[in-house]
């Protein structure tokens, strides 16, 4: 094709979708919902069945209400394994909001079938197979906490957080994860000491993994500390080490099982993962103080997925039933009555301290350029996403495969080499992303 021809019929593209857009309000092509594949995949799962109910749908956005929205992914990480809890577990239709410009699963598991998923959590998290027991980091693990495990959490743990290499205990005999911990999270602790001044404050952390922030502010700052947990094991480490009143998380019922008001609520990679996330705002919202702050971490950026080239099925695991850039955290927090005070990426992910204050309507809409671009990286990054299965992942595109690769062989991010192996065009100035240029937004 001559280059006046391309052109041509880019221009006559163009052109057409102006006018679908004016007249009907047709988005174009590439900006349109992604349907799913229908593809019947078979489960194999031998004992221990996910509970079949208990799928709650979504009609209007979890973060904001709106009913305006685009599907942008059908599918979660399990649409890669070989093996799957049931046919409809990797089926959350992912779709992104057309006023908050947030990207959440419409399709979620609630109650036993949340319940099983976090039983099941190294497995779901595809660290181990199903039906098997993973041998991780014992500190952390998921698992069922026995007696046999308390006595050797509670032995391990009585050496305490800082246990200097000169006293010659051996590795196995305390937990290094501990004081790991403690660095790790250590740019949690200088951001709220540098950003707020807290004079013996109540605080509490939400998804705590060992304690290590309240345990350093309750050290350091007189605060009054409670925490909460994902599992058994880190609820009993966090009393044992730090003596801090702690409750494990109820995902489906969010709640605050301490006395309030709290001048600051941490919460470790919470928005993500919240089954109901407004709701779980609201309940943060009400347990602060007049003034207080909620701090975020470990937020993942869905630059990720339109930037950097990652797969999205391979990033939005099971878990993970909320994705969003910097501005659409922003605009997600400020429709929940968040005023977002300080805000950066960390190693991947936001780092936000934001401000209650009275909730209202009246907060900044994503413009429509700005959607309209969003809903495009998406469609592009979905399609780099099937390219980039394979295996038995592969064959459950196998209907949709050849317009996958025609469309994004046309957006030029793909090619076919010699031998009809399609390839992926990593293009644009970092080189990552799915050719085009990502443009730089002002606030
Ligand atoms: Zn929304």
């Amino acid at each position: 094709m001559g280059l006046q021809e391309t052109l041509a019929t880019s221009w006559w593209r163009r052109s057409l979708s102006r006018i679908r857009r004016i007249a009907g309000n047709t988005p174009p092509d590439h900006e349109k919902s992604i349907s799913d594949p229908q593809t019947d995949f078979s489960s194999e799962m031998p004992q221990d069945q996910i509970p079949a109910k208990h799928i709650l749908v979504f009609e209007d956005c979890p973060i904001c209400g709106s009913k305006a929205r685009t599907m942008v992914n059908p599918f979660n990480k399990f649409v890669l394994f070989d093996q799957q809890p049931d046919t409809r577990s990797s089926r959350y239709h992912y779709a992104l909001c057309h006023e908050c410009g947030v990207v959440s699963a419409t399709r979620r598991p609630g109650g036993p079938r949340y319940r099983w998923l976090l039983e099941h959590f190294e497995e779901s998290l595809g660290r181990a197979a199903f039906g098997t027991r993973r041998t991780g980091k014992f500190s952390l693990s998921s698992y069922k906490l026995t007696d046999d495990m308390e006595a050797k959490l509670t032995r391990l743990a009585s050496h305490g957080v800082f246990v200097s290499d000169h006293l010659g205990i051996g590795r196995k005999e305390y937990l290094p994860s501990l004081l790991a911990d403690r660095f790790s999270n250590s740019v949690h602790i200088e951001l709220i000491r540098s950003l707020l001044s807290l004079k013996t404050p109540r605080v509490l952390e939400i998804r705590s993994r060992l304690g290590s922030i309240v345990g350093s502010l309750k050290q350091t700052d007189g605060a009054e500390v409670y925490a909460m947990a994902l599992f058994d094991n880190q609820k009993f480490l966090i009393q044992q080490v730090y003596d801090i009143p702690t409750e494990l998380i109820d995902f489906e019922r969010f709640h605050i099982p301490f006395p309030r008001p709290f001048d600051l609520i941490i919460a470790n990679h919470m928005l993500t993962h919240a089954i109901h996330p407004s709701r779980f705002l609201a309940t943060v919202h009400k347990n602060l103080s007049l003034g207080g702050h909620i701090y975020l971490y470990n937020e993942p950026d869905d630059a990720e997925i339109l930037d950097e080239g990652k797969s999205m099925f391979n990033t939005l695991n099971p878990f993970h039933l909320q994705a969003f850039d910097e501005e659409a955290l922003i605009r997600a927090l400020a429709a929940n009555g968040f005023q977002v005070k300080f805000i950066t990426r960390h190693a991947g992910s936001f780092l936000c301290l934001a401000q209650a204050v009275e909730k209202t309507d009246n907060w900044t809409r994503i413009p429509a350029k700005q959607s309209s671009r969003r809903r495009s990286g998406y469609r592009r990054a979905y399609d780099a996403s099937v390219i980039m299965t394979s295996g038995r992942a592969k064959e459950r595109f196998s209907t949709v495969w050849d317009a996958t690769v025609e469309r994004a062989t046309a957006n030029g991010f793909a090619e076919k080499d010699a031998s009809g192996r399609v390839r992926l065009i990593r293009s644009g100035r970092t080189g990552h992303h799915w050719g085009y240029a990502k443009p730089k937004i002002k606030s």
